[in-house]
């Protein structure tokens, strides 16, 4: 069917690719970009479509999320109108999740007068038969990437219960993985530092942090090779049963195989199952307000009685040391805040070293206290070489001098709260469009689900099936609630920051200085976080700052309230 509804009389019509390899496709045949292009410009020859642009890709992203830079760079182009077509190989090359994903996008282009087209899928998508081809070719991608995940979890969990390991990236410090990759052997010489670790803890009660410093000094890498160990992995091994051994006799009522363990030996375990990660990509706003598409992951911990004991080797550690260390870190952790009575305003990141371009922390102690590189602080004067340390009320004085001089002015404090609200914005893709075609995708299974109940009345279709197919329309509905549901919770959060920032603005437009000047230490740091300030503090005491615009602006310049004074104070350690 020749389609004439945009282009103009001997006008071809506009068209933009779009590609999409995920991670697990990359170097299988026809999955290719390059594959996937050449097919494309081919079919675009053939229709003498012209193409607008070169191809959108997105390289590694899943289909099971429409959160995708090429796709959202893609979408925000057909806008512009003179899109008449966007093409990709395959119809799951938009959207391998939610049916209603697949609808969100085909509703949004519609709207903009183009229309979604796949080499797989040569139907018209505005006819019904159309709508139920494309509706099939959807179900059945949804239902490849359920049974992808189903057949690899049940897979890893007949093998745990095999008594095998099942491989990640790194083996638990102190083993490695045998020749088929499914079982531990032991590392003696780094089972040493592992026991170490332990003694540390248990018999001279020493944290983390110290433990990290001492193992970096004797030049003892840590698990990934770095110089030094990071606290989450010296954690992990105080609480990792790998190192905890228990003789067979115990183990054997845990094991769905009793002959993985012999009579006489002990074993560490592995466990399986321990949590479930779910992965899924999500659109941020980055400090300095570029969009950035990092990939999540959320674990949820499974009820202990789900998790599956694999047995490992002995690794010859005194079970005591172990139970020792594990009742010594968790009864002797105290709050890291060293003064309670006094707020911070500064903490949190909002100094940095210019040096290392790591944070300023306290330090100090008694009465005496200073921000410093915490770089510094943790790791030595070889991690940094910035000795500065900066008085308390010094810089608290100066910073806050430099944001009250910026809150006074409010045309700056104003052009900085719309644009902190447009960057937010950015992440929510026009709500009240993706919600009511959303609802009109509801109506519509609405309706067929009132079909099928007529169908049954009539006596077309029998029971059994009346009630396999509302069933599915249920699954459906209750799918896209769950989708208006977030959209309707994302827009509501913008809405708040908006208000927020609206009465943000009326504080600063009736700021006197006597009313900025009563701010508390707390509301003070509020703001910081708000303005996304980093004041870079270089040692040469000139310091400046940059907020929400990038800007840069001279610490010193324009200061007229006269609470600058003196230098910044910098002492040699
Ligand atoms: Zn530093």
């Amino acid at each position: 069917m020749p389609d004439t509804r945009q282009a103009g009389a001997g006008e071809s019509p506009g068209v933009l690719l779009y590609i999409r390899v995920s991670s697990e496709e990359s170097g299988k045949r026809g999955y290719s970009s390059k594959d996937q292009q050449d097919r494309l410009l081919e079919e675009a020859e053939r229709r003498r479509w012209k193409v607008l642009e070169v191809p959108y890709i997105d390289l590694g992203y899943s289909g099971g999320f429409l959160e995708r830079p090429a796709l959202d760079a893609m979408r925000d182009r057909v806008e512009r109108r003179d899109v008449r077509y966007v093409i990709a190989c395959y119809r799951d090359r938009w959207s391998r999740g939610e049916p209603a994903d697949m609808w969100v996008l085909t509703e949004e282009m519609k709207g903009h007068g183009c229309s979604i087209r796949s080499l797989d899928f040569q139907g018209d998508i505005d006819t019904p038969e159309g709508e139920l081809q494309a509706g099939i070719l959807d179900g059945f991608a949804r239902f490849e990437k359920r049974k992808i995940a189903e057949r690899t979890r049940r897979g890893k969990k007949r093998k745990a219960k095999d008594g095998k390991i099942i491989a990640s990236t790194f083996p638990d410090y102190g083993f490695r993985y045998n020749s088929t990759r499914d079982g531990y052997e032991v590392v003696p010489e780094r089972i040493v530092v592992v026991r170490r670790i332990l003694e540390m803890v248990a018999h001279r009660g020493w944290g983390l942090t110290r433990i990290s410093k001492a193992l970096a000094a004797e030049g003892t890498p840590s698990p990934t090779g770095k110089e030094f160990w990071s606290l989450p992995v010296l954690k992990k091994i105080i609480d990792c049963d790998c190192y905890r051994t228990y003789p067979a006799e115990t183990l054997r009522p845990m094991l769905s195989n009793p002959h993985l363990v012999e009579s006489g030996s002990r074993y560490g375990i592995w466990w399986f199952g321990k949590a479930r990660h779910v992965s899924r990509r999500i659109r941020k706003v980055g400090d300095d307000g570029q969009l950035t598409y990092p990939n999540t992951v959320t674990k949820t911990p499974n009820p202990r009685n789900e998790w599956i004991a694999v047995p490992v080797p002995d690794c010859g550690i005194d079970p005591s040391l172990v139970d020792a260390a594990r009742d010594v870190y968790h009864s002797h952790r105290k709050p890291s805040r060293q003064n309670a009575k006094r707020f911070w305003q500064l903490s949190g990141g909002i100094l940095r070293c210019p040096h290392c371009g790591g944070a300023y922390g306290l330090g100090g102690h008694g009465r005496h206290f200073y921000y410093r590189c915490s770089t510094r602080a943790a790791r030595g004067r070889d991690a940094c070489s910035n000795s500065t340390h900066l008085k308390v009320s010094e810089i608290e004085a100066r910073v806050w001098a430099f944001v009250s001089s910026l809150l006074s002015d409010p045309d700056v404090m104003e052009r900085g709260i719309r644009a902190m609200i447009d960057s937010e914005k950015r992440v929510v893709k026009d709500p009240s469009s993706e919600l009511k075609s959303l609802l009109k995708r509801r109506t519509k299974l609405e309706d067929g689900r009132t079909a099928v109940e007529d169908a049954y009345l009539e006596g077309i279709i029998s029971g059994e099936r009346t009630k396999a197919r509302l069933a599915r329309i249920d699954e459906d509905i209750s799918t896209i609630e769950e989708k208006m549901r977030s959209i309707r919770e994302r827009a509501k959060r913008v809405d708040a920051l908006e208000a927020q920032g609206e009465s943000l603005l009326d504080v600063y437009k009736r700021a006197t200085p006597e009313r900025l000047a009563a701010l508390s230490p707390e509301q003070r740091h509020d703001i910081y976080t708000i303005i996304r300030l980093k004041v870079d503090v270089p040692m040469d005491a000139v310091m400046s700052a940059r907020w929400l615009f990038g800007n840069v602006f001279p610490l010193d310049a324009d200061l007229d309230s006269g609470l600058v004074s003196s230098k910044v104070g910098s002492i040699c350690d």
